[in-house]
C-alpha cells in the first residue's frame, strides 16, 4: 500500500489550499486518483487512507482542504466519516466517491454535508474539475471568514460605541465598548430601543434628534455632539447616524457610532477656562495700565501747569525784580546828586571850625557828614547791586596779579586797620605770581568787602591773616582770615540775604548787602564763596577762581 508521510500540513490563509485526503479501501483507486491529481499539479499535498480507523488518525493531525471518501469503505460507512469531518474541519471541502449510481445514495450524501460527488469509474477529467471547483469554493470561503474575522475584530476591538438598529430603531448588534460603558456583555444585553439608550442628553435635546432620524431613509449622515451625565460623570460623545444597506438582503439597517469624547472636551474646557482667565488677567492689566495712562496724562497736565505757573511766576518775580532794580538805580542816581551836595556843604561848615562854628555846632556838623557817608554807601552798594540784578554791570576778564591787588586794597584799608589796631598778616610774598582770571574792579570791591567784614567784626588787637590754596590745576583758593566775634550757627543760612545783619544791627554800622554783593560779583566772574565760623575763634572767609598760570 503506497501512502504519504502522516505528517499533518496545515493551510494558513496566505497559502493556496492543496492538501487532499484520499480515502478509499482499494489501493488502486487511490494511487490511480494521486496521480491523475498531480499529473494536473504536481503540488498537492496529497495523503491517502484505506479506511476509516486510519483517516480518524490522520484527521487529529491534519486538517485537509479537500477529502475524498470512498461511500463503501468495507464493513465503514462513508457517511459517518463525512460527518465526522464536517463537524469538526467544517472548512473542509468533501466530495463523495461512489460506485453506486443510485440518486438516494447520492442525496444521503448532500444531505450529510458532501460539497460534491464522483461516480465510479471516475473519469479523469471530472476528477480535476470537481477538485477544482472544490478549492475555488474553500479559497472563496476561506477569504470570507477571514474578512468576517477582521470585521469582526475592528467591530469588537474599536474605541467607538457602536450599534447597528432597524429602521425602527431597534438595536439589532452592538459591539464591545457599547456594552462595556453600558456595563454589560454579550451574553447579559437584552436589545432595546435605541430611545432607550442612557447616551442621550437634554441639552440639546438628542433624543428627538434621533427620533426624528428614524424612519427618514435619508442617504445623509447625521453628526451632532453629545454632554450628558451618566453614573455621576459629565460625559461627551461626538455620534453619527446613518442608514446603510446590506449587499444580501438589501435591508436597511441604522448605523450609530458614538465616540467618547470626554477628555477632549475636558482639555477643551480646561484650554478655554485658562484662555477665559487669561483674557481676564490681560484686561485688568489693560485697564490698569490705562488708568496708569490716564494717571501719568493727569499728573503730566498737572506738572504742566505748576511749570506754566512757575513760569508766569518767575517772569512775574523777573519783571518785578527788573521794576524793582530799575527803581532803586534810579533812585540811588536821584539820591547821590543832593546827597554829595549835603555832604560838600557840610565839609564846608566843618571847615569853619573855630572860626563861626562853635563846638557844638561844629559837632552837629560832623554827625550830619557821617550820616551823609553811611546814607551815601548805602546809595552806591544799591546801586552796585540793582546793576548786576538788571545784567548792566560788565565783567571784563582779564589775568589778575593777587599779591598787587591785595596789597591795593590792604593800603586802602590802611587806616581802618590802625585804628582798629589790627594785625595783618599777608602770607603771600611779590614773588608768589598767583594770577587769577577776573574782572579787576568786580574783584577788587570782592576783597575790600571781605577785608572792611574782618576789620569790622574784628577785636581790638585781633588779626587778619591772607594765604591761599592751590584746589587744582585751574582753581585757586584766597582766604580771609579774622580772629573776630564770628558767627553764630543759627545766622549761617541768614548770612547772603541782602539788607539781613544778623544780630549786629546796632553794634556796627553798615547796610547788609555787602556780602549779597559779594557773591553775585563773583558769580559773574564763574567764582565762588564759602566761610567757616565760630563766635569762639572768628570768621575765615574764602573766595575760589579761575587760575592763569604764569
Ligand atoms: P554789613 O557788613 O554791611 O552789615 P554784609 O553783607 O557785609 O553787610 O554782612 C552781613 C552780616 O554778616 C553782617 O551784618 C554781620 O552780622 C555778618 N558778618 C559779615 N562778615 C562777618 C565777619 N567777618 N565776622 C562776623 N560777622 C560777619
Amino acid at each position: 500500500m503506497q501512502q504519504t508521510s502522516l505528517t499533518p500540513t496545515i493551510c494558513t490563509t496566505t497559502e493556496t489550499p492543496g492538501h487532499i485526503l484520499i480515502i478509499d479501501d482499494d489501493p488502486e483507486i487511490q494511487s490511480a486518483l494521486r496521480d491523475l491529481l498531480l499529473t494536473e499539479n504536481s503540488n498537492y499535498n496529497i495523503t491517502l487512507a484505506n479506511n476509516a480507523t486510519q483517516a480518524y488518525t490522520i484527521l487529529k493531525i491534519q486538517a485537509p482542504d479537500i477529502v475524498l471518501i470512498d461511500i463503501k469503505l468495507g464493513s465503514d460507512n462513508g457517511l459517518d466519516l463525512l460527518n465526522h469531518i464536517k463537524q469538526s474541519l467544517p472548512e473542509c471541502a468533501c466530495i463523495m466517491m461512489t460506485a453506486h449510481r443510485d440518486t438516494q445514495y447520492t442525496i444521503s450524501a448532500i444531505r450529510f454535508g458532501a460539497d460534491d460527488y464522483l461516480h465510479k469509474p471516475i473519469n479523469g477529467t471530472r476528477l480535476i474539475a470537481t477538485v477544482n471547483r472544490s478549492l475555488e469554493k474553500i479559497q472563496l470561503i476561506k477569504n470570507k471568514n477571514e474578512s468576517d474575522l477582521r470585521f469582526t475584530t475592528i467591530f469588537e476591538q474599536t474605541f467607538q460605541h457602536i450599534f447597528i438598529l432597524d429602521t425602527d430603531g431597534i438595536i439589532i448588534e452592538t459591539n464591545a465598548a457599547a456594552l462595556s460603558f453600558l456595563g454589560s456583555s454579550k451574553n447579559s444585553f437584552t436589545p432595546g430601543h435605541v430611545l432607550d439608550l442612557p447616551y442621550w442628553s437634554s441639552k440639546p435635546n438628542t433624543r428627538t434628534i434621533v427620533d426624528s432620524f428614524l424612519g427618514t431613509q435619508t442617504s445623509e449622515t447625521l453628526h451632532f455632539d453629545i454632554e450628558t451625565s451618566y453614573n455621576n460623570a459629565l460625559v461627551n460623545f461626538n455620534a453619527t447616524l446613518k442608514y446603510i444597506t446590506t449587499s444580501k438582503s438589501q435591508k436597511s439597517l441604522i448605523l450609530l457610532e458614538l465616540t467618547d469624547i470626554t477628555s477632549q472636551k475636558q482639555a477643551e474646557n480646561q484650554i478655554r477656562k485658562y484662555n477665559n482667565e487669561l483674557e481676564k488677567m490681560v484686561k485688568e492689566r489693560t485697564l490698569e495700565l490705562e488708568q496708569s495712562v490716564i494717571l501719568l496724562e493727569n499728573e503730566n497736565k498737572i506738572r504742566k501747569q505748576a511749570e506754566h505757573n512757575m513760569r508766569v511766576a518767575k517772569e512775574l518775580a523777573e519783571g518785578a525784580n527788573m521794576a524793582k532794580s530799575e527803581f532803586l538805580s534810579r533812585m540811588s542816581h536821584e539820591l547821590r546828586t543832593p546827597m554829595n551836595a549835603i555832604l560838600g556843604f557840610s565839609q564846608l561848615l566843618a571847615m569853619r571850625q573855630g572860626s563861626d562854628l562853635t563846638e557844638s555846632q561844629y559837632e552837629n556838623v560832623n554827625e550830619i557828614m557821617n550820616a551823609g557817608n553811611q546814607l551815601l554807601q548805602l546809595i552806591n552798594e544799591v546801586l552796585t547791586l540793582s546793576k548786576i540784578e538788571s545784567g548792566e554791570s560788565t565783567t571784563v576778564f582779564e589775568s589778575v596779579d593777587l599779591y598787587t591787588l591785595l596789597s591795593q586794597c590792604l593800603s586802602l584799608t590802611a587806616p581802618a586797620l590802625e585804628a582798629n589796631q589790627l594785625t595783618t598778616i599777608n602770607q603771600l610774598d611779590e614773588n608768589s605770581a598767583l594770577f587769577v582770571r577776573a574782572d579787576f574792579n568786580h574783584l577788587k570791591q570782592v576783597i575790600l568787602n571781605l577785608l572792611s567784614n574782618a576789620i569790622k567784626y574784628n577785636t581790638t588787637n585781633g588779626t587778619i591773616t591772607l594765604y591761599t590754596e592751590t584746589l587744582s590745576s585751574s582753581r585757586l583758593r584766597l582766604y580771609i582770615e579774622d580772629t573776630g566775634i564770628g558767627i553764630k550757627d543759627e545766622y549761617f543760612h541768614r548770612l547772603f540775604e541782602p539788607f539781613d545783619r544778623l544780630d549786629n544791627e546796632f553794634t556796627s554800622t553798615g547796610t547788609g548787602i555787602g556780602l549779597t554783593i559779594t557773591k553775585r560779583l563773583l558769580k559773574l566772574m564763574h567764582g565762588e564763596i564759602g566761610f567757616s565760623s565760630s563766635p569762639s575763634t572768628g570768621s575765615t572767609f574764602w573766595i575760589d577762581l579761575d587760575s592763569v598760570q604764569s
